[in-house]
């Protein structure tokens, strides 16, 4: 008897709670209840984004998957610049980088990872160039800059676990894009979302004559459902310098049994900005023999580094990152 009473103050305090929110929009109830409904119903099932519709406008529809308000190929701006501030159809993207569609709920909630150092014109260009895309594609998103602190170095694998790690303490997101800061989308019709697979997004590159270097390239642009970048436990934390962590990645994503979709060449073709290369790594080719034996001990669940700061900037959030030093 006495449980059953209690039962029923739970039950009236959460349709008490689901009123007010729906009316209010109380900041923490409101997670506490979007969280509930993630886990009732899962991001998989379509029916993740319940509790915007039910904090926001319950006549709301779930945006187009390929919007009508694509506009094809693009004029790529490499001449633009942030520091007068955001152009004007870019002033609604909140501090750090975020953005959610108004008129529709989202079907998807987008990390771009970016690992990043020392190439602040490629990040302006890129952000001035992706986040309009973003938009006309009606995705929620984040951009999540990975910035790797001090002079030794660079460890990309390193950045893009910590960008994963660190991105799903802000927000339940269904789906992460690791981005190359140099590559500047070409056509908005490749969609920045996930599907059922790994999609490698980037075939097409400017530099390579807007062909596929070889069958297995995965680098460029990837984007990843949370559960497989788990699965194939993230990038490796070894490769230190140029070269050959995607190629290690490639063996990750067919050891787990992944299969890697692709857009056509007619849409997945970006603009890679010029640069320079330096610090190639000596040890890469030695280190892909045993992508295979090492993958499962060597990635997300050995990740070890001190994230130093973490800065909202205006178009996207600035993560500083300590990934520790070479041998
Ligand atoms: N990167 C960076 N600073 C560096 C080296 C690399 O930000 O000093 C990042 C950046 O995102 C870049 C990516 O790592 O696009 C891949 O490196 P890079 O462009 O040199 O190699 P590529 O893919 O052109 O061979
Ligand atoms: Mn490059």
């Amino acid at each position: 008897m006495r449980r059953c009473t209690r039962f029923t103050y739970v039950v009236v305090f959460l349709i008490v709670c689901a009123a007010l929110d729906s009316v209010i929009n109380v900041g923490q109830l409101s997670v506490f209840l979007r969280t509930k409904l993630h886990y009732a119903y899962g991001p998989d099932t379509g029916l993740y984004s319940t509790g915007f519709k039910l904090r926001r406008n319950i006549s709301l529809e779930y945006c187009q998957a390929v919007p009508d308000s694509l506009e094809g190929r693009l004029n790529i701006d490499l001449e633009a610049t942030l520091q007068s501030g955001p152009p004007p159809d870019l002033q609604d993207v909140l501090p750090g980088g975020t953005w959610s569609p108004k008129s529709c709920i989202a079907r998807q909630r987008i990390a771009i990872i970016i690992p990043f150092r020392d190439r602040q014109k490629h990040l302006d260009i890129l952000v001035y160039n992706l986040v309009p895309v973003l938009k006309r594609q009606n995705l929620s998103f984040q951009v999540v800059v990975v910035e790797q602190y001090g002079n030794k170095t660079f460890n990309k694998g390193r950045l893009m676990n910590i960008g994963f790690t660190e991105a799903r303490k802000h927000d339940e997101f269904d789906c992460f894009i690791f981005h190359d800061v140099d590559l500047i989308p070409e056509d908005d019709r490749n969609m920045y979302t996930c599907s059922d697979n790994p999609r490698h997004m980037s075939p097409a590159v400017d530099k390579f004559n807007y062909t596929m270097l070889y069958k297995s390239l995965v680098g460029g642009v990837l984007s990843f459902r949370g559960k497989h970048f788990t699965k194939v436990n993230g990038y490796s934390n070894l490769f230190w310098g140029w070269g050959a962590e995607d190629d290690d990645m490639h063996t990750r994503l067919s050891a787990s049994k992944l299969s890697v979709e692709r857009p056509s060449i007619t849409i997945g073709r970006y603009t890679m900005i010029k640069h320079d290369r330096k610090d190639v790594s000596k040890v890469r080719l030695g280190l892909l023999k045993t992508s295979i034996t090492r993958y499962l001990k060597d990635g997300l669940n050995t990740l070890e580094y001190k994230l130093v700061e973490t800065r909202l900037e205006k178009l996207y959030t600035r993560m500083i990152a300590d990934v520790g030093d070479p041998p």
